[in-house]
């Protein structure tokens, strides 16, 4: 331990807590590490600026080198943090109710973020659906890149009023939420300035973004030029036809694309009908 002095003070019973002690796993919830010993869980955060590298524990530690987990291999796991927003905490209870962590909302992989739940939070918020999905009461992880390519990917307009979204596309956010996280995570993330996995390599999600940091650049689906605009202080980026606020009216012809209903609810077909043929108005 070099410095106790993170965003809350590093308290003095974590190191005879963790001694001796065998890593048993290492989770995540939200943004805090977890890691599991016997004693019970150190919760690391990173806060703005941290970083966790694992190091022979001989490298010489730089100024912003915080603290060590010394391992019996010879190696260390680092943290580094220069504006020391991060913090380390130890629970030897179950770290879900450590104050932390007990109100933390669902995680967005987890089944608990759900199509029903989202449409029913949503009901009756006027807030637009991309901030909603960023402010994590509602589910947690759910970043401004990660929020833009979910959208995308449901053709839900960012700026939609949360209590307009249809049970349809409650469905389609909450699928496009899992599923562009989970190609992020096969990925190893998006590294857009600095970051880098503990072994220092980036991630490589950046490659497959669809709108995030593509301003007026073509919609990888239809051509059209994303667009830009600022949503809640952050940038927001969407495909105005892809993700268009109204729907577009059905096309009228009915050779292009699928016909449309008729009033009757029927299909109109282009085959000449035979005296048999009994349309609606001949039904008595
Ligand atoms: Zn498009």
């Amino acid at each position: 331990m070099r410095e106790r002095r993170l965003r809350w003070p590093i308290t003095a019973d974590i190191e005879n807590a963790v001694r001796g002690q065998i890593v048993r796993a290492v989770e995540r919830r939200a943004k805090y590490l977890l890691l599991r010993f016997d004693t019970g869980t150190a919760i690391v955060h990173l806060g703005m600026s941290g970083s966790l590298r694992v190091l022979a524990a001989t490298t010489p530690a730089g100024t912003h080198d915080h603290w060590d987990l010394r391992l019996e291999t010879g190696l260390c796991l680092r943290y580094h943090d220069p504006r020391r927003f991060g913090s380390l905490h130890f629970t030897a209870d179950d770290p879900n109710r450590h104050p932390l962590l007990a109100r933390l909302a669902p995680e967005p992989l987890s089944a608990a973020f759900d199509a029903a739940g989202l449409f029913a939070a949503t009901r009756g918020r006027r807030v637009a659906i991309k901030a909603l999905l960023m402010n994590s009461h509602l589910v947690v992880g759910v970043g401004n890149i990660y929020a833009s390519e979910a959208l995308f990917l449901a053709g839900v307009h960012p700026c939609l009023p949360a209590g307009r979204l249809s049970r349809a596309q409650a469905a389609a956010v909450t699928g496009a939420v899992k599923q562009v996280l989970a190609a992020a995570i096969r990925t190893g993330g998006t590294t857009l300035r600095d970051y880098v996995d503990p072994s220092g390599a980036p991630g490589y999600f950046r490659q497959e973004l669809t709108v995030y940091e593509r301003t007026g650049q073509p919609c990888r689906r239809c051509g059209t030029p994303i667009e830009q605009r600022i949503l809640c202080q952050r940038s927001t980026y969407w495909c105005p036809t892809c993700q268009a606020r109204r729907r577009k009216p059905l096309n009228s012809c009915a050779c292009v694309s699928s016909p449309p209903r008729r009033s009757d609810g029927r299909t109109p077909t282009h085959r000449r009908r035979g005296p048999q043929s009994r349309g609606p108005a001949s039904r008595r």
